[in-house]
């Protein structure tokens, strides 16, 4: 890269991380997460119900769920049961027993505070390098870069012009993403940064339909004065259709536990009548068992687990 062009292309991250940090401010939405209304745990909460999750979706039961269980220690007190009935329709439930055992593992080996450091972070239960590098930017406010699939397709737009496919972040992204991060104390510093332009493809940069006649970035993106080439292009195949699937038996079977009494049960024949495909229903009760998400009892029957 020549002298020249390197001036330019900070002058176009600085121009960039100052637009984005004035739409910030004046749209950011108002999540009961943000703005260091709650804890680093109730940051970690948050992002784990969000991964699989849309964020508007999971306002009612964060809330409802920091009410309950304000912090690791509480979490992990907390009969399985429970944890699994308030998870309700978040969906993907394998995420919430491992989140209860994240709080164990906080509970017992950090007195109940979230560890500081990425490699600790890493190293508990159900957290990836998103979530924890998530939780070091807006729970710590660490300068590291986040890298989701928000963040990944507007800097691949504004800064390349191109695409990001979907499927696992490449080297090539995580270097334009620690490229592009803010110094400390810089205008539009790392957190905002990092809220900033996930906020951005949340909400603008969206993966099929941006809105680049509102976009407060539009006048330095490269990809739309490349005539937005490709829109809409990822490697990794549609999104499978809920209606039929194994998630939506599940779903049923474990909507229908919850439904119960504390501490009932389910006769297998009343779960035979919740879906015709007799074969995939014993399957996905099979499953439901295996992950720990339900107990099978020695006269088939079944429930939440107990304890
Ligand atoms: S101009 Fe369009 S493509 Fe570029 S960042 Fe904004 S919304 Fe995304």
């Amino acid at each position: 890269m020549s002298a020249d062009s390197a001036d330019t292309d900070a002058q176009q991250r600085k121009r960039t991380r100052i637009k984005l940090a004035a739409w910030w401010e004046a749209n950011a939405r108002d999540l009961p997460w943000r703005f260091g209304r709650t804890s680093p745990w109730g940051v970690l909460v948050s992002e784990v119900m969000s991964q699989q999750t849309q964020m508007s979706r999971v306002v009612p039961y964060w809330t409802d769920w920091m009410a309950r269980w304000p912090d690791a220690q509480a979490l992990a007190d907390a009969p399985k049961a429970d944890v699994i009935t308030a998870w309700g329709r978040l969906g993907y439930p394998r995420r919430v027993l491992r989140l209860q055992e994240c709080a164990r593992v906080v509970t017992e080996q950090y007195h109940d505070e979230l560890p500081h450091t990425y490699e600790e972070l890493i190293g508990l239960p159900g957290i990836g390098d998103y979530t924890a590098s998530a939780v070091l930017s807006f729970a710590f406010g660490e300068r590291i870069a986040v890298i989701d699939t928000n963040i990944r397709r507007v800097l691949s737009r504004v800064f390349l012009g191109v695409e990001s496919l979907g499927g696992a972040a490449s080297p090539a992204e995580r270097a334009l993403a620690n490229r592009v991060l803010p110094e400390q104390g810089a205008v539009g510093e790392s957190v905002t940064w990092n809220q900033s332009v996930m906020e951005l493809g949340a909400v603008v940069c969206t993966a099929k339909s941006p809105l680049c006649e509102a976009c407060p970035v539009a006048d330095d993106c490269m990809f739309l004065k490349l005539g937005r080439p490709g829109l809409g292009q990822r490697r990794t195949r549609p999104r499978q259709r809920f209606q039929g699937t194994d998630r939506q038996v599940r779903g049923l079977v474990l909507a229908s536990l919850r439904e119960l009494p504390a501490g009932a049960s389910l006769p297998r024949k009343d779960a035979e009548k919740l879906w015709d495909d007799q074969v995939q229903l014993a399957s996905c009760i099979a499953s439901l068992d295996d992950d720990g998400l339900i107990e099978i009892t020695a006269d088939d029957m079944l429930r939440l687990p107990q304890g």
